[in-house]
Order: structure tokens, then sequence, then C-alpha cells
């Protein structure tokens, strides 16, 4: 497994779990499964609904609780500076864990960006109080870090972004390693560009002919051969499977290197077409969305 180590010195396995979208029936199998397969990272949010279930898997995987970095999201109903705070004690409250190795935020919300700056501030204390281990954002596009390091102390440790073959975000990825901050991939084998019922009619990244051809030349899958490019590029990823078999999978990306061709050809597949939503045209429904207490 391959740590990176983040700008406050607090080191991050590169493969994480992901859990959006994973049924909260679904989610500690899929923990557990994933700690028992050697993962040691653990991707979740207040927003997904299933920080319960996390801490359900980690428990039953008999894994230490201080071997898993466990991450989540303050979802932006709780952005504000004691909102936060209190968002903290849900997030651990359900996940039954004392501390957090790293806490983002969700979303800025650029139409309330002082909410956004309040709810950092809450982050900076969290750190300081030694209860989060690294704090970070994301879908922050460089405007909305220039203007949340403007206003704050602590440069964030990591910049959660879309991030695939098709959607690769070059500036987003120039920003973050000029300022230290650890770019981290989320649809990482490109979910967004399949996931039904969101990417009806969309041209799926999994289906992609290049990436077949340099998969098949290494005896590797798609989905193995874009989180091999994530890794070798210097990127954090999180894919997500509810699937024994496909979580297996994703996590054998260790043995197989890409060349610099390869990696320049699945470069070069970038659209600049975002699958998902665009941070600067949040949705109402965002505001809808209350985040139960633990
Ligand atoms: P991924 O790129 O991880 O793709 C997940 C999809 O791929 C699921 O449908 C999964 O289905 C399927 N899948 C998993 N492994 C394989 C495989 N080896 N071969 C074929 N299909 C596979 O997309 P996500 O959007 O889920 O992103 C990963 C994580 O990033 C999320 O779970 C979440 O933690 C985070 N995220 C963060 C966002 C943010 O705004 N910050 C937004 C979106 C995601 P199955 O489970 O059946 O295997």
């Amino acid at each position: 497994m391959i740590q990176v180590t983040l700008n406050n010195g607090v080191t991050l396995p590169t493969i994480g779990l992901g859990v959006f979208q994973s049924p909260p029936d679904e989610t500690a199998a899929a923990v557990e499964t994933a700690l028992r397969t050697g993962y040691r990272h653990i991707d979740t949010a207040a927003a997904y609904g299933n920080e319960r279930q996390v801490g359900e898997g980690l428990r039953a995987s008999g894994v230490d609780r201080d071997e898993v970095f466990l991450e989540t999201k303050v979802w932006v109903t709780d952005y504000g500076y004691d909102h936060t705070l209190h968002a903290f004690e849900k997030a651990t409250g359900k996940l039954g864990v004392d501390t957090l190795d790293l806490l983002i935020l969700h979303q800025p919300i650029p139409t309330r960006f002082d909410n956004t700056i309040a709810a950092y501030k809450a982050l900076e204390t969290l750190l300081d109080q030694g209860k989060v281990r690294a704090i970070g954002v994301s879908n922050f596009m460089p405007h909305h870090l220039e203007r949340l390091l403007a206003a704050t102390d602590v440069v964030p440790a990591v910049n959660q972004v879309e991030l695939h073959p098709y959607f690769t975000q070059p500036e987003v990825q120039k920003a973050d390693a000029a300022h230290g901050i650890l770019t981290q991939a989320w649809s990482p084998i490109g979910g967004i560009t399949f996931y039904p019922g969101w990417s009806d009619g969309a041209r799926s990244v999994l289906q992609d002919a290049t990436i077949a051809e340099i998969a098949a030349a290494h005896g590797k899958s798609p989905a193995q051969t874009m989180l091999r490019w994530g890794i070798q590029q210097g990127r954090s990823v999180i894919p997500k499977s509810t699937n024994p078999a496909r979580i297996a999978e994703n996590f054998d990306v260790f043995d197989f290197e890409l060349s610099t061709d390869e990696l320049s050809r699945i470069d070069a597949l970038d659209t600049g077409v975002r699958g998902g939503p665009d941070p600067d045209q949040p949705s109402d429904a965002y505001f809808a969305r209350e985040i139960p207490e633990a």
C-alpha cells in the first residue's frame, strides 16, 4: 500500500474506499470487507447518511481504529463556526470515534462564502484542539481556494474533486500543487459517467477503447488502470464499491506500472466536461438537507 504525506506531515493511504450511494444496509459489510482486504482509508460524508454504518464496519473488521484513516465531510447546512463545531460532534457520534483523521468542507458555497469561511475556521479550531489530524475542502475551484486562503490560516491538506480520465481538471490540479494541497479524486473510475439514473446518455469512461487497450496490455481491468493512473500521478483515489470482488479488484493495483506514454494517452482523454454539479451553481436542494443528530 502506498501512503502520501500531507502538507502537515500526516500520512494518508492513497487508496480509500468511497461510500457515496452505498446503501446504509450494505455499507458496514463493504467497509468490513475493504479493511479485511487491506484498505486503511475510508471516505464518507455526513450527507451520505451512512457514517453510523461506516463505524459499524470498522468495529466488525477487527482492525484497530488507529490503523484506519477516517475521512468525512461537513454538509453545507452545517456551515458557520458553531454549527461546524457541532457537525464534528455529530460525525464522531455516528462513527463511534473520538477523533477524525481528515475533516473537509463538502462544497464551497459561493453565494455565502462568509459562511464557508466560518465553517473552515471551525475546522482550524478542531485541528488546533487535536480533534482532527488534518482539514481540507472538496469541490473547490482555484478561485474558491484563493478566497479561502486569503481569509484563513491553515492551508487545506486535501481538495477532493471530480477527477477521472474524461474530466481531469488541470487548473485545479495546478492550483492544488502550487499550495501543497493533495488532489483527491472523486469518481476516480468515472462513476459519475455511468451511475444509473444520473448519467443516462453520457459516455462511460469504463467503456473507453484507449483505456481498454492499455488495461489489456497489462492484464488489468479498466478500473485498475484508471486507479493506477491516479496513483502514479500522485493523487489520492477513493473508488466506491459494495461488491466484494470489485472492492478487492480496486485494491489490486500495486503490481504494475503505466509508462509515461500510457499516462499521457489517458490524460489526452480529458473532455473538459464536468459530470457532476458545477461548484459555482449550488442547487437549492443542498440547503433543504438537514443532517440528523448522532
Ligand atoms: P467511482 O468512480 O468510485 O465509481 C463507483 C461506481 O463504479 C459504482 O457504481 C460501483 O458499483 C462501480 N464499480 C466499482 N468498482 C468497479 C470495478 N472494478 N469495475 C466496474 N465497476 C465498478 O464513483 P463515485 O462517484 O462513487 O466516487 C467515489 C467516491 O468519491 C464516493 O463513493 C465518495 O466517497 C466520493 N465522492 C465525493 C463527492 C464529493 O462531492 N466530494 C462526489 C462523488 C463522490 P458497485 O458498488 O456495484 O461495485
